[in-house]
């Protein structure tokens, strides 16, 4: 058995679904279970349509609700025969119809809470299976719709719910496993899972990842494929590096170090499950199925301590933290991280000294709860608009010469922080985002000039 999951831009139209049957249909030996994102851009417009609404914008709102309705219907039509006869056009109907009921509701309350948040969000990736099943059926596939809410169940975090792993393996296992014994694929939404009390709730953005990983740690499966866009893990957003190569495999510790300093390529929680379960990802590329991806697992066979990777944030802030009152070093310490922790915010990272702590922050500004919360006992002085760059490489912290590679690049740039050395993995630096852009590309001249090509591809 194994997991697929297929993202936002995977099923963004009707020839990217058909790739996708194409690349399930060849795995039906594996008897795979399928998780889809919502489709294209839809969860960024489904959060817009509420926003308008909670802006007392009831009109807009629904236009813009109108506008994902017909986009949906469109690829549906291009994509099923007579459609509008089938289950799942009538299923999306109904959320349709539930759907303006919640936006005439948030216009009335004018507020948009992370709960309706989650319930609304939710309906992305519901339509986005309750389609590509119908065009699954449709192809001789016996894929069978199944409502992630029922085997996913979280804490009532919303926005950015827990899984609770004992029960959601048991809902799964009763759920999932029987319909693959029967020969028939499970589709199921990522993203979206629901509380005890069965209140819509969701994993946090590109949360389809984790959702996979969870789903396919609960069953036990040989591997979990993630499909996307890009060719894998790459050496650098390619986004911003055009250079960018696949990087062919990479462990547990150096992919969950990537994406905690922000490559987008994976959910942040998704290796977790998946180290858990000692269950192998691959990330592979829905238009190049035929392409190498990358392979995650336990242990990186190389022993080689090279750059794998280099990931970046943006923006951050680095908040330099000073002491004023006699507190002794521990409890200063102690305040500063409660203040953040206490509002769930986690540091990327935290340097002391005797009478300051540094911290670096996601995010473009500081809440007024954690910030209110520190200048109670220090001052407080933020950097802002700063972006996070990592070199990311099994025990690359103790490659010799990293120093020496790196200030080169950033001669005529300012640094404002360099972390190195507290993880062997890693090493970070901070600097103005203005020179992100370029300090990526050089820097990846430089640690992938000559790239080893049993590491890459
Ligand atoms: P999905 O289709 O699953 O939603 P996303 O588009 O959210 O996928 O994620 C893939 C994006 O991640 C790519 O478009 C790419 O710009 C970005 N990215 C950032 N860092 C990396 C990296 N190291 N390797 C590959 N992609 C990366
Ligand atoms: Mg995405």
């Amino acid at each position: 058995m194994i997991a697929m999951k297929f993202g936002g831009t995977s099923v963004q139209d009707a020839s990217a679904i058909r790739r996708i049957v194409g690349i399930i249909r060849d795995r039906l030996s594996r008897r795979p279970v399928v998780l889809i994102s919502a489709m294209g851009k839809t969860t960024k417009n489904l959060l817009e349509c509420a926003s308008l609404a909670a802006a007392g914008n009831r009109q807009s709102a629904l236009g813009k609700l109108e506008a994902i309705r017909s986009y949906h219907e469109s690829v549906a039509n291009q994509s099923v025969l007579d459609w509008s006869r089938t289950e799942g056009s009538r299923r999306i109907e109904s959320y349709f119809g539930e759907m303006r009921k919640l936006l005439d509701g948030l216009s009335i309350l004018r507020e948009l809470s992370a709960r309706s948040q989650d319930k609304m969000l939710s309906y992305g990736e519901l339509i986005s299976t309750s389609i590509i099943q119908e065009v699954l059926v449709q192809n001789h596939i016996p894929a069978v719709w199944l409502d992630s809410r029922k085997m996913v169940i979280t804490d009532e975090q919303f926005t950015a719910a827990s899984p609770l792993q004992g029960e959601t393996n048991d809902a799964v296992q009763k759920q999932v496993r029987p319909i693959v014994e029967n020969g028939q694929i499970p589709v199921l939404q990522g993203y979206i899972g629901s509380s005890r009390n069965g209140a819509t709730t969701t994993l946090g953005f590109e949360g389809s990842d984790y959702s996979a990983a969870l789903v396919g740690l609960a069953l036990g499966v040989s591997e979990i494929q993630i499909w996307k866009d890009v060719s894998g893990v790459m050496t650098a957003d390619p986004e911003m590096v055009p250079d960018a190569r696949t990087v062919k495999a990479i462990s547990f510790d150096e992919a969950n170090e990537l994406t905690f300093y922000g490559a987008k390529v994976l959910h942040s929680k998704s290796i977790e499950p998946a180290r858990l379960g000692n269950i192998p990802v691959s990330v592979c590329n829905s238009k190049e199925p035929e392409r190498t991806g990358t392979w995650i697992f336990e242990a990186d066979p190389s022993e080689k301590n090279a750059v794998k990777s280099i990931a970046y944030k943006k923006p951050v802030i680095l908040m330099r933290i000073q002491s004023n009152r006699s507190l002794s070093t521990g409890e200063f310490y102690h305040l500063a991280a409660d203040a953040f922790l206490r509002e769930y915010a986690v540091p990327l990272a935290f340097g002391t000294s005797e009478n300051t702590v540094v911290a670096l922050l996601s995010g473009q500004t500081v809440s007024s709860v954690i910030r209110n919360r520190l200048t109670q006992f220090a001052s407080v002085a933020c950097r802002e608009n700063r972006a996070s760059v990592s070199l990311i490489g099994k025990n690359i912290a103790f490659r010799r010469n990293i120093l020496q590679d790196v200030s080169s690049i950033l001669k005529d740039v300012s640094l404002d922080w360099v972390s190195w050395g507290v993880s062997e993995n890693s090493f970070t630096f901070v600097i103005h985002e203005n020179d992100l852009k370029p300090v990526l590309n050089s820097l990846h001249s430089v640690f992938f000039r000559e790239w080893d090509p049993t590491l890459f591809c």
